[in-house]
Order: structure tokens, then sequence, then C-alpha cells
């Protein structure tokens, strides 16, 4: 039974004692109690079909999200792995980020998109150090 469904049936048994309204005090007020009861049924029911519109349409949000990802980084796996096929490092002339990949490795320098400037691709262990992670000028 729902809440509107209690509050008719609450309704009826108040129409069946046959309560004054008009001149009984406590008919008006139960008439009154009844009336607040059939409009705070009235907002919940909303509230509620309301609540259940928005999950569905964050599910589709979610799934509609899910599928970008899988287009912008074409894969499930932590983007930020450096051990992976590729990784970003900033631009020390622009701050832009750089795209490193195995192509990049390959060719033995990058590009800068942003600003063109390119850098050979240096690999020696003993650098940890990405370009422009100093903060100093
Ligand atoms: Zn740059």
């Amino acid at each position: 039974m729902t809440i509107s469904e209690k509050v008719a049936y609450l309704k009826g048994l108040a129409e069946g004692l046959n309560l004054d309204t008009e001149k009984s005090k406590e008919g008006k007020l139960i008439s009154v109690m009844i009336g607040i009861l059939e409009e705070l049924a009235m907002s919940v029911e909303d509230l509620e079909e309301n609540a259940l519109n928005l999950g569905e349409e964050i599910d589709v949000l979610s799934d509609d999200l899910a599928d970008v990802e899988e287009v912008v980084f074409d894969e499930d796996e932590d983007i930020e792995d450096y051990d992976d096929d590729w990784f970003e490092v900033e631009c020390p002339s622009c701050g832009a980020d750089i795209l490193v990949d195995d192509e990049a490795l390959a060719d033995g320098e990058v590009e800068c998109p942003s600003c063109g400037t390119r850098y050979a691709m240096e690999l020696s262990d003993d650098e940890d150090e990405e370009p422009g992670e100093d903060p100093e000028e």
C-alpha cells in the first residue's frame, strides 16, 4: 500500500465517523490533518519518482562516460602507469603536456604540440627527474 493509499484509507475512516468538520473543533482538526497528509503523500511520491528518474539518468550518463573513457584512453589500465605504453612530461618551454609513446622513444625525440619545441629523448638510468619538474625558474 502506498502512502497515498494509506491516507485515502484514513480519510475513509474519518468520513465514516461522520465528524462535523464545521462546528466540531476535533472534526475540523482531523479534517485539516488529513488534508496535510494528502499533500505530504503527493510530495513524497513526486520526490520518489524524481529520484528514480535521476538514478536512471545517472546510469545512462555513467555508461556514456565509460564509452568516452574507452575512446580517450583506449584502454582500461591506469594511465599514470609509467611502465605502460606511454606517459606524459611537461614541456619546459610552455608547460604543456607532451605525450611520450613508443613511437617518440623510437624516434629519439618528441615535439611539444603546443609550442612546437623539439626535445631529444635521452633515456638514462641515473636521471629520474622529468623535464620541467623544477618549480624554480
Ligand atoms: Zn611547449
